[in-house]
């Protein structure tokens, strides 16, 4: 299977990712966890996407695209979370795929109105070291201001922050929505709701797919 997952910020496509990844075993590459884990470590790589990821800013294509092509490289089946972001990104994945022989099974758009993805944002605290994703209200840790997977103590994201977010939005609306209509022109769309619990959409996601 290889998917996309699509969608604003904070509509849940990393925990929908982390479910597939679960029971199916599909690879997650999610450029976010990747940028932010160079960040962590202090690489060349974190160190220039930092001024771009706090300010709510897309990475530049060329760092972006190098990380995810050296993943996808020996990989049949995948799902991609948060990549591509923009229609360069997506040409690029395409041409990547073809000299591959490979090709796309669907792209799911995941769907909900800007209020509630503003809530949901605003009370995401995600792991530091497992990358486990929490939400204080609809999703809260059994362990508390810990991780219940890893015990390590539970953060919220730099970039979840109300300035952060708006910009995160106002640039998805302008660069990432027009990928819909690229997916919808190739066929390979499904829109799906994401409002309710993770494991109501999970539910959507699994029939969506057929699985
Ligand atoms: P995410 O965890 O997907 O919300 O990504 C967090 C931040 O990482 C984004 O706001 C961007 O600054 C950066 N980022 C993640 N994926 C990409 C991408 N495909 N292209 C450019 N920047 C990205």
């Amino acid at each position: 299977m290889r998917l996309i997952l699509l969608g604003p910020p904070g509509i849940g496509k990393g925990t929908q990712a982390q479910r597939l990844q679960q029971q199916f075993g599909w690879t997650v590459i999610a450029t976010g966890d990747l940028l932010r884990e160079a960040m962590a470590n202090r690489t060349p790589l974190g160190e220039q996407a930092r001024t771009y990821i706090t300010r709510g800013e897309l990475v530049p294509d060329e760092l972006v695209n190098q990380i995810v092509m050296e993943r996808l490289q020996s990989l049949e089946s995948f799902i991609l979370d948060g990549y591509p972001r923009n229609l360069s990104q997506a040409q690029v994945l395409e041409a990547f795929l073809q000299q591959h022989g490979q090709s796309l099974d669907a792209v799911l758009a995941f769907e909900l109105d800007d209020e509630a993805i503003v809530a949901r944002l605003s009370g995401r605290r995600i792991c530091p070291q497992c990358g486990a994703i929490y939400h204080i209200v609809a999703n809260p840790s059994r362990a508390g201001e810990r991780c219940e997977r890893c015990g390590a103590t539970l953060i919220i994201r730099e970039d979840d922050q109300p300035d952060t977010i708006r910009r995160r939005l106002a640039v998805y609306r302008q660069q990432t929505a027009p990928l819909i209509d690229y997916y919808q022109q190739r066929g390979l769309l499904i829109p799906i709701d994401a409002s309710g619990d993770p494991e109501t959409v999970y539910q959507r996601v699994v029939h969506a797919l057929s699985l």
